[in-house]
């Protein structure tokens, strides 16, 4: 990081989000609709990153409905899952029905991420004052006394003073700015990690399953139309040791429990086709600072368990501009009224990461360390199967989350 360089530009908006992530585009999509004066910053050029979370959930969509825009959204490419079904040591398990939920849509949109960031920068233009700027990294925040009074940049033509009433941290779970900050990140941990990689799917190639547990190893595929998602869950730590046996040996290992890749698999080459996913579950305790919010993977990294990540990024967005727009429009609120949005949105993440680290403790971890000791379904996972009505509860918590947000926030006249 580099902020002892002296600015070559600056500028003056009144919110200033950092990250160009579903947090921060969503954020700056609303913010814009507002008639707020913000801008984006997002360190890459594009949003063309493989291995991202893909899944855009019931909430989300419900979103973009209440924006006008779910017509337009769904006509991009995108697959649907509703029934989650697996296999565990052999046995076929339901986890979740989504089928069975009162809600305008019922299932899970499978869409690259990277489609979704830009259908929302592309929306967004028709907002004057909200700007994003792509290849722009913030690097240090402004200070004025104790308050965070906007960011310092890098972009490709030099350094940029970016001051902000407010800046909203939106960098992920690798923030630059929280750390700036100084903010306190409580590790709440994970004991595994992800392996992700694609294999080339034929047309012909169907299955229901998405997820199969065996002893000593777990795997989930997505059909993605062209291709298979895969990710193969490893126990925290041992991405090494997996390397140390070699491709083939993950490879066969992938195969056997998921025989529907033995064609595709091919399309896994080397190790470099497969990217690691450290799992972190993490929040911080303060979410503000004086002129600092911070929200999503910021504020909180989620587990993969459930694929929630991405939406509760954008509920977050949804409830800051909630509780802000307005207050924005007025000048700078007090950092008690932006703290608001910790407030609410607090309980939701708790409740989330708690179900996250009960099934990481008593399903994943079991998995993963039970060598050749046959598999018991777990009890929850028999009931689930057996009682379809129950297969709601667990879809509602996966397509809703706890506390949905729904659009409150005005859009400027005009707009
Ligand atoms: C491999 C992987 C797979 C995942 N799978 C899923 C899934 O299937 N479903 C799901 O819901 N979630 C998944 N997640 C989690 C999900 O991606 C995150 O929870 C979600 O993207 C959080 O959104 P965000 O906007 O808060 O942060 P991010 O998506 O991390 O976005 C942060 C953005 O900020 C930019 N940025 C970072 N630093 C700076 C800086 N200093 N200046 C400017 N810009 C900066 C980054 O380039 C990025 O675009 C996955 C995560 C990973 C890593």
């Amino acid at each position: 990081m580099t902020s002892d360089k002296q600015p070559n530009q600056t500028m003056k908006v009144r919110c200033c989000i950092v990250g160009g992530g579903p947090a921060g585009m969503m954020l700056g999509y609303l913010l814009g609709r507002a008639g707020l004066d913000v801008v984006v910053l997002e360190k890459h050029a594009d949003f063309f990153r493989d291995f991202r979370g893909d899944t855009v959930h019931p909430s989300t969509l419900q979103v973009m409905d209440e924006l006008g825009l779910i017509d337009g959204f769904l006509k991009l490419p995108h697959q649907r899952l509703q029934k989650m079904d697996g296999l565990f040591g052999g046995t076929p398990v339901r986890i979740a029905d989504l089928s069975r939920l009162h809600t305008k849509y019922p299932f899970i949109a499978f869409m690259p991420q990277w489609d979704f960031l830009n259908f929302l920068r592309v929306a967004g233009r028709r907002f004057a004052s909200l700007k994003v700027m792509m290849s722009t990294e913030a690097v240090d925040l402004i200070r004025r006394g104790e308050t965070v009074a906007g960011v310092r940049a890098k972009t490709p033509d030099g350094i940029i003073d970016i001051e902000a009433d407010l800046t909203i941290a939106c960098d992920g779970r690798h923030s630059t700015v929280r750390e700036r900050a100084g903010l306190e990140v409580e590790e709440i941990g994970a004991p595994m990690d992800v392996l992700w990689f694609r294999a080339g799917r034929r047309p012909d190639e169907t299955e229901n399953v998405f997820a199969r547990v065996e002893p000593g190893k777990m795997m989930i595929t997505f059909d993605r139309g062209d291709y298979w998602q895969c990710a193969y869950v490893i126990a925290k730590g041992q991405h090494e040791a997996v390397k140390a046996r070699g491709l083939q040996a993950l490879l066969d290992d992938v195969t056997r429990m998921a025989p529907i890749l033995r064609s595709g698999i091919t399309d896994v080459k080397s190790f470099d086709d497969i990217k690691l996913l450290t799992v972190a579950i993490n929040r911080l305790g303060r979410w503000t600072q004086p002129g600092l919010l911070c929200i999503g993977d910021a504020a909180h990294a989620m587990s993969p368990v459930g694929g929630v990540g991405v939406n509760l990024a954008v509920q977050d967005a949804v409830a800051t501009a909630n509780l802000l727009a307005d207050k924005l429009q007025r000048g700078c609120p007090s950092e008690n009224e932006f703290d608001a949005v910790r407030r609410r949105r607090e309980f939701p993440v708790k409740m989330t990461q708690a179900m996250q680290v009960i099934v990481q403790n008593n399903i994943i971890s079991g998995a993963l360390q039970g060598g050749d000791r046959p598999l018991k379904v777990p009890l929850v996972v028999r009931l689930v199967t057996a009682l379809p009505w129950l297969q709601g509860i667990p879809a509602r918590l996966l397509a809703l989350g706890v506390r949905p947000e729904h659009v409150h926030s005005k859009a400027a006249p005009g707009y």
